[in-house]
């Protein structure tokens, strides 16, 4: 299937036509953000040198990233007190950055437990000092479909006495659950994972003492994160010296993301996408657009609810990555094959969740939601 545009392949003649891309992650990204980059991989403007080949040192990258940051903090409306970095290593690296920098010695890290990111998360933080799970929604084993339904309301949360930080992940990329309303924690530094739901609605930014997320959902290839801290978050009980100089945030902040070479081709894309999101409107507009195009696929869940399962508890429901069972594995198989026979990639559930997964983030074409949701009540007749 054609999503409607031509010329955009990745075949050398650039025929083959792009299908629609249910990725979980790395995943899609705006057609024209592509088509600009591979306009500048053999000359970035009329330099006569490719994006790929510029140093990080250089005038022109050094624009690239004072651009990305600007755009950042204008659409997520970031206050001057709040640092912005762009990391390699990926949110893992996060997972074990986040403790070493904010957790001192005598004292707990809370976690919220929504999910397999989370459960990694604090497997690191863990590594580093004490911890202490504030909620885990990760349900009963022996009950089928139980597990990671939902993420706790706000009054389920139960804080260690003077937490450090209270860690929360903000969207469960293999569950598909978010939570749609911002965690309450009483004063305590929030740290949130935010990689898949990234820039795809509006946040109270100044609520959150670290918020990090790797760009290869919403906001551009593999190969950087973003990290938006506020300084004070960073402990002072902690001996910096002894902490690997890459791990450490003031490395980065003082080296304004520079200390080493970065990745330079995916901070260049993500400042491409940010360009986009500013051009379409920003935050707010995306999250209309991010509703209109899960609900497509809610939709026909819901109406074809004895087919089809829809995992997440509706008030919990992702708008990133939507989650669903039918009756039989079989079924499951046949959907995705059959899907991709008709241009669709990427379906198949978590290997943990099983089922299936659309995900489909700011770049995901509304056509695709409308198509998929064709797909299944037209699946459903056929197989129900
Ligand atoms: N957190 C969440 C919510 C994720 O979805 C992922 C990756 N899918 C990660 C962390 C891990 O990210 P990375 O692979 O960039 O280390």
């Amino acid at each position: 299937m054609n999503t409607g545009s031509s010329n955009t392949g990745t075949g050398a003649d650039h025929q083959t036509p792009r299908i629609f891309n249910f990725s979980a992650g790395p995943g899609v990204l705006p057609e024209e953000v592509l088509q600009e980059a591979r306009d500048n991989l053999l000359s970035l403007g009329q330099s006569g040198l490719g994006i790929m080949e510029i140093s990080h040192r250089s005038q022109a990258f050094e624009s690239i990233l004072d651009e990305a940051e600007l755009n950042l903090r204008d659409l997520l409306k970031l206050s001057p007190s709040q640092k912005v970095l762009f990391l390699s290593g990926g949110a893992t690296t996060q997972f074990s950055m986040v403790p070493m920098n904010l957790l001192p010695p005598g004292h707990t890290a809370d976690y919220v437990i929504t999910g397999e990111w989370a459960k990694k998360a604090l497997a690191e933080a863990k590594r580093v000092g004490a911890t202490h799970v504030a909620a885990s929604t990760e349900g009963d084993d022996r009950i089928p479909g139980d597990r990671f339904r939902r993420v706790p309301k706000n009054q389920e949360l139960r804080f260690s006495d003077h937490p450090a930080y209270v860690h929360v992940t903000s969207n469960n990329t293999i569950w598909g659950t978010e939570w749609h309303w911002e965690p309450e924690t009483a004063g305590r530094p929030l740290v949130c994972d935010m990689s898949s739901d990234f820039l795809s609605r509006p946040i109270d930014a100044d609520r959150y003492g670290l918020i990090y997320a790797g760009a290869q959902k919403n906001a551009g290839p593999a190969g950087v994160t973003l990290v938006i801290l506020k300084e004070d978050v960073l402990s002072s009980g902690i001996d910096r010296a002894k902490l690997p100089i890459m791990m450490n945030y003031h490395t980065h902040i003082e080296g304004h993301s520079l200390y080493n070479t970065p990745p330079v081709f995916p901070i260049y894309v993500v400042h491409l996408v940010l360009r986009w999101l500013k051009q379409k409107g920003g935050l707010s507009a995306m999250a209309g657009l991010n509703q209109e195009k899960a609900a497509h696929i809610y939709r026909a869940i819901d109406e074809l609810s004895g087919f089809y399962r829809g995992h997440a508890e509706k008030d919990c429901r992702s708008l990133m990555n939507i989650t669903f069972r039918m009756p039989s594995e079989v079924l499951e198989d046949r959907f995705v094959k059959e899907a991709q026979a008709q241009g669709m990639d990427g379906l198949k559930g978590h290997r943990l969740a099983g089922g299936i997964r659309a995900s489909v983030y700011n770049a995901f074409p509304m056509a695709g939601a409308e198509t998929l949701g064709s797909f299944m009540r037209e699946f459903a007749r056929k197989n129900g």
